[in-house]
């Protein structure tokens, strides 16, 4: 037996966590003994048994750490920063804690003893999948940081039963299948009923007034849920910091309704309890586009209410009724407008439970405030109609008006006379179904309005928020988005890591601005030699994954295209697909000459209900059939679409890729991260102007990123006047692929399946703009495939992408969110 391995290595001027030494905890090795030996539910024979073996022994490992973070930051008054988000995209947990903790050594000491290695029984974690895409990766990445810079950080959100859906391809078509990641139970979780709350739904409001003349507001007759927490640990890196992300679970506040119950109604009784236990049984799977569903509205709430009363009454056990240093010591960071409903909720539980003032109540809520923005695409802008929410959450609505009146005075103060200006900015939207504006509620209530990369924040004050920007621009800052190095360098690509270091040092894992040392080693032909080889090996890996999951053989010695992303028409995978046609309509007119191999992968996930996002999976698998087929054009080109595509598979696909498409329609993707973690493992990108794209390639430099396309700018002017069939007309590449795709070439069986998409290309209203940027992508892809064929200026190409990604670590991120928002 020993002592945990309590890490007390904190940066220079941070106060240490230290580890409260009290009794030794188990070794790694007799936990997990005794995991195996005693847990009599599993099979402790097969990896799946042995993997929750593993887990729990790693998270005892983590306890008294764990313990010890929250007092210490109880006693030292650190600031308290709450991160709100209804999506908390974690993947697997194993590797990452061990890497973490410093424990993959004696991790697989302790597996040497059984006949299975680390790397199978990581395998056996099902992926936390409780996200969309980047904005819910984006909160995990920031959990890290957040530790590892030794912030007081709590992730709060919900622990959806079903995570993302699982998508299988049947036919070219995606199918969706429920994600029951819970099945197997979730080693990593702690329980913790002793911090339930309850949340209310429905009911009325009324008010009295009190002898002291004090008017007090009820809200009654509601429908209660419980809310239980659920903690999973967030262990800094090897700073002895254990953070919490708090999930969320809705129950029955009472198992049966005793009424009902009693009048022999046994059915509705436990009826009630489901209709209690749905609002936290699935994600929302729409990214980047509104949900609109009253259960989400729940959601929202759920998420909201539960978070915030826990930490009032946290607040309350260590300071009492006092709230003077509420506001000094606590920030809420609410990622998009989910959670916006915070904002009228901590007015609620500060005004009528906890019978503070209106003023200072407001006072409060706006230091705390802080919302981050994640999108200019309008179909993405929640709203939701007063109607619900009167019905739903009546005191919300009636502190919602309170809200809205009080700043509207403030409007009209700054524009006197001009209604149009209240009605624009107003937090209700007018009409016959008028409609609450999260965003606006958001922007109104928080002290800190940000955007995620320099153009998209750009963009919001310019248009989306002018007025805002206009009446408050203290408020607007930037916060370019950033991946965690931990994960998504040294844990996904351990060669790349080792030879890193081998040359540097690791001091990079947690500065990462240290890797613009690898700048003078681009043309040092021994180190270029082992960065090649390096890739070529996360090369295989990536096409064994290919193999197993698409039956299609890539060959390492191509060049690997791979665009991966949740599949949105503004993310133009169908570009991509158009460009693949074109190289197959080479092949088979036998223009080969001089032409670069290329294998391309495309994979992500299209929203159930989003018809024409699923039809371009169809089309990408259509394509990929016919040319993994035909012979001779497998030779030149083999293309696949990845199915399932989630975080456990960009930690294989990131280190084994060549060429990154971040091809978006300029002014449409906020920013991007996808794009990082492709250019920390030494993918050159093929971009637009775009998104954090841009500030990647002032980076990197023009030399090394193959940029295409128009800028933001030229698609707003273009829309005006677009002519696609102009575009299509002037390239003969392009009418080629569409007169292809009109044969029913790639359809002979399903004829007509395709015209939408088509139709879509060839309308002068097409938002996108595929017919406009085709051409300038094709020659980017032409430059791309000829860089290649030089493996020396590719390679140095690679080494100067990953030198200059430093800047894209998410705790660059989080210092800038730490000194310009938190204060903390
Ligand atoms: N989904 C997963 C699993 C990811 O890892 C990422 C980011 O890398 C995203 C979605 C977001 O990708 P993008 O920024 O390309 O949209």
């Amino acid at each position: 037996k020993r002592a945990t391995p309590a890490k007390t290595t904190a940066a220079k001027g941070e106060t240490p966590v230290v580890s409260s030494g009290c009794e030794p905890c188990d070794s790694l090795k007799d936990a997990f003994e005794r995991q195996l030996r005693y847990d009599l539910t599993r099979d402790d024979q097969s990896e799946s048994g042995m993997f929750h073996a593993l887990a729990i022994a790693v998270k005892e490992q983590l306890l008294d750490n764990w313990r010890d973070t929250r007092k210490a930051d109880i006693e030292q008054q650190k600031k308290h920063v709450s991160y709100l988000s209804l999506e908390f995209l974690m993947g697997r947990a194993l590797g990452n804690a061990l890497l973490n903790m410093d424990m993959t050594d004696e991790c697989r000491t302790v597996l040497n003893n059984y006949a299975v290695s680390l790397e199978a029984l990581e395998q056996q974690e099902h992926d936390a999948g409780l996200g969309n895409g980047g904005l819910g990766r984006l909160a995990a990445c920031f959990l890290d940081s957040c530790a590892t810079l030794d912030l007081a950080v709590t992730g709060y959100g919900i622990r959806y039963e079903y995570g993302m859906f699982l998508q299988k391809i049947v036919d070219g078509y995606q199918v969706e299948q429920p994600d029951r990641w819970l099945r197997d139970g979730n080693p990593w979780e702690v329980r913790v009923p002793q911090h339930n709350v309850t949340v209310k739904f429905f009911g009325h409001t009324h008010s009295y007034v009190d002898a002291t003349g004090r008017r007090h507001m009820l809200w009654s007759d509601t429908q209660d849920v419980a809310a239980v927490a659920y903690d999973m640990p967030v262990p800094g890196y090897r700073n002895g910091r254990v953070n919490t992300l708090r999930l969320w679970k809705a129950e029955a506040t009472n198992e049966f309704d005793l009424a009902e119950f009693n009048q022999g109604d046994y059915t509705e009784a436990v009826a009630a309890k489901n209709l209690a236990e749905q609002i936290t049984m699935v994600l929302y799977p729409n990214d980047s586009s509104e949900n609109g569903k009253e259960l989400r509205l729940r959601q929202q709430y759920f998420l909201s209410s539960a978070s915030l009363q826990d930490l009032l009454r946290n607040w309350v056990l260590n300071h009492g009724m006092d709230f003077s240093k509420f506001a000094e010591l606590n920030a809420i960071q609410l990622n998009d407008t989910h959670p916006a409903i915070a904002v009228p909720e901590l007015m609620r539980l500060l005004v009528d439970v906890y019978e503070m003032d209106w003023e200072p109540s407001w006072a409060i809520v706006s230091k705390c405030m802080a919302y981050t923005n994640h999108t200019l695409l309008p179909e993405a802008l929640e709203r939701w109609p007063v109607r619900m929410f009167k019905h739903m959450l009546p005191r919300i609505m009636e502190i919602i008006y309170e809200i809205n009146a009080r700043y509207l005075d403030e409007v009209a103060h700054r524009w006197p006379g001009n209604t149009s200006k209240l009605r624009d900015m107003s937090i209700i939207e007018e009409g016959p179904d008028p409609h609450v504006r999260m965003a606006y509620l958001a922007i109104v209530a928080s002290f800190s309005v940000n955007g995620v990369a320099a153009l998209h924040t750009e963009l919001l004050m310019s248009g989306l928020f002018r007025d805002f920007y206009e009446l408050w621009p203290h408020k607007f800052n930037n916060r370019t988005n950033g991946v965690t190095p931990r994960r998504w360098l040294a844990y996904c690509n351990p060669k790349l890591s080792a030879l890193i270091s081998s040359k540097l040092g690791d001091g990079w894992v947690t500065d990462l601005t240290k890797l613009e040392g690898l700048k003078k080693l681009a043309d040092n032909k021994t180190f270029a030699d082992a960065w090649y080889q390096v890739k070529q090996e996360n090369k295989a890996a990536l096409a064994e994954l290919v193999a197993q999951r698409c039956h299609v053989q890539f060959d390492t010695s191509m060049l690997f295209d791979v665009q991966v992303k949740r599949i949105h028409e503004y993310k133009r995978q169908l570009l991509n697909v158009l460009h693949v046609i074109h190289l197959y309509q080479r092949i088979i007119n036998g223009d080969t000459q001089g032409m670069q191999p290329r294998c391309v992968l495309i994979g992500g996930k299209a929203a159930p209900g989003y018809a024409i996002a699923k039809l371009i999976i169809k089309l990408a698998n259509n394509v990929a059939h016919m040319i993994n087929c035909d012979p001779k054009v497998n030779k030149w080109l083999r293309f696949a679409f990845l199915p399932d595509y989630n975080v456990s598979a960009m930690e294989v696909i990131c280190p084994g890729t060549d060429l990154s498409e971040q091809i978006s329609t300029a002014g449409k993707e906020a920013s991007g991260t996808g794009n990082m973690k492709f250019m920390m493992n030494g993918a050159m990108t093929i971009g637009t102007l775009d998104g954090a794209n841009i500030e990647m390639l002032e980076q990197v430099g023009d030399e090394n990123f193959f940029l295409f396309g128009l800028n933001a700018k030229q698609v707003d002017e273009l829309r005006r006047h677009y002519r696609p069939w102009e575009y299509i007309a002037a390239s003969e590449a392009l009418s080629g692929v569409m007169s292809l795709l009109k044969s029913g070439h790639f359809n002979l069986q399903e004829p007509g399946i395709f015209d939408p998409l088509m139709m879509a290309i060839e309308s002068p209203t097409d938002p996108w703009m595929l017919a406009a940027d085709f051409e300038a992508f094709r020659i980017a892809q032409l430059d791309a495939a000829n860089a290649y064929q030089d493996r020396q200026r590719w390679t140095a190409m690679s080494i100067r992408n990953t030198a200059a990604s430093g800047r894209f670590s998410s705790d660059f991120t989080i210092a800038g969110y730490r000194d310009n928002i938190w204060n903390a």
